[in-house]
């Protein structure tokens, strides 16, 4: 499906108040428009689209936080704005509990919608550490609120009894690295929101997030999944960089290639 009247755009959300462990990922946005920004990489994205010469690609600046305790409604309120002005988001976290209010969003504007999530983690506790909005609980509020019709998890390497219950009762499928490699392709059926924590991706390839979990996917096997996508690609999230940990630059530059491949996948949409 090809509809050239909706624009991508980049959004930084520079928020890591709900960061379970560390602290950080509040300085990603910046990091990677630096290496976007930068001289050294190239504009042109493997399925064929140069994001230099794209006019329908454009960076939304970051949104403006005043309040930690009212995170949900501002970052819910820009998203709506841009989301009604017929533009589609590629949002740069950040810690994991942004994408809850990205969805709420969302939900609004997509009512046929699944969720492709990637990250060591499945995020559906109920509460952690007393905090129902922590970055580990995301899910758990995007499913009591029926924002999508299908959460679809990859790269899970960390569950336990409680998020087994949790993935029970809210129909996850959630497809462990334990199993990898996938015995059949993911086929989707509704447009497809992507929430791509950094940490999914092995720490070979991404050192800089606050929770290493080894044993996980590699940077080829993630932009795999995203360009095989078979249905519109229509928001995006990629959350979870933390700077303060990174090595080299390493994961500003994967999470930047990341952007590239992401934005090239939904401007084809
Ligand atoms: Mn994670
Ligand atoms: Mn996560």
């Amino acid at each position: 499906m090809t509809n050239n009247n909706f624009k991508v755009a980049l959004l930084g959300v520079p928020f890591d108040d709900n960061s379970s462990f560390e602290r950080g990922p509040a300085l990603a946005p910046s990091a990677i428009r630096e290496v976007l920004n930068g001289g050294s990489l190239n504009g042109s994205t493997e399925l064929g689209v140069n994001l230099r010469d794209s006019k329908r690609w454009l960076d939304a600046g970051d949104v403006k936080i005043a309040k930690a305790e009212s995170f949900i409604v501002e970052i819910e309120q820009c998203c709506e704005q841009l989301l009604s002005n017929n533009t589609r988001l590629l949002s740069l976290g950040g810690d994991h509990s942004i994408s809850y209010p990205l969805l709420k969003s969302y939900r609004k504007y997509f009512p046929k919608l699944t969720i492709l999530h990637i990250d060591a983690h499945s995020d559906l506790y109920d509460s952690f550490k007393g905090n129902r909005y922590s970055n580990a609980c995301p899910f758990a509020r995007v499913m009591e609120d029926g924002l999508c019709d299908r959460l679809v998890q990859v790269g899970i390497r960390t569950l336990n009894f409680h998020q087994e219950q949790q993935i029970a009762k809210f129909e996850v499928e959630s497809l462990e690295m334990r199993h990898w490699p996938l015995t059949e392709p993911l086929v989707f059926e509704h447009p497809v929101y992507l929430s791509l924590d950094i940490d999914g991706i092995d720490p070979a390839f991404a050192p800089g997030v606050s929770h290493r979990e080894p044993g996980g996917l590699s940077t080829r096997e993630v932009i795999n999944l995203i360009h095989n996508i078979n249905t519109p690609l229509v928001g995006a999230d990629i959350v979870e960089f933390n700077p303060n940990k990174d090595i080299d630059a390493m994961t500003s530059q994967l999470a930047a290639k990341l952007v590239k491949e992401v934005a090239g996948k939904m401007l084809l949409s």
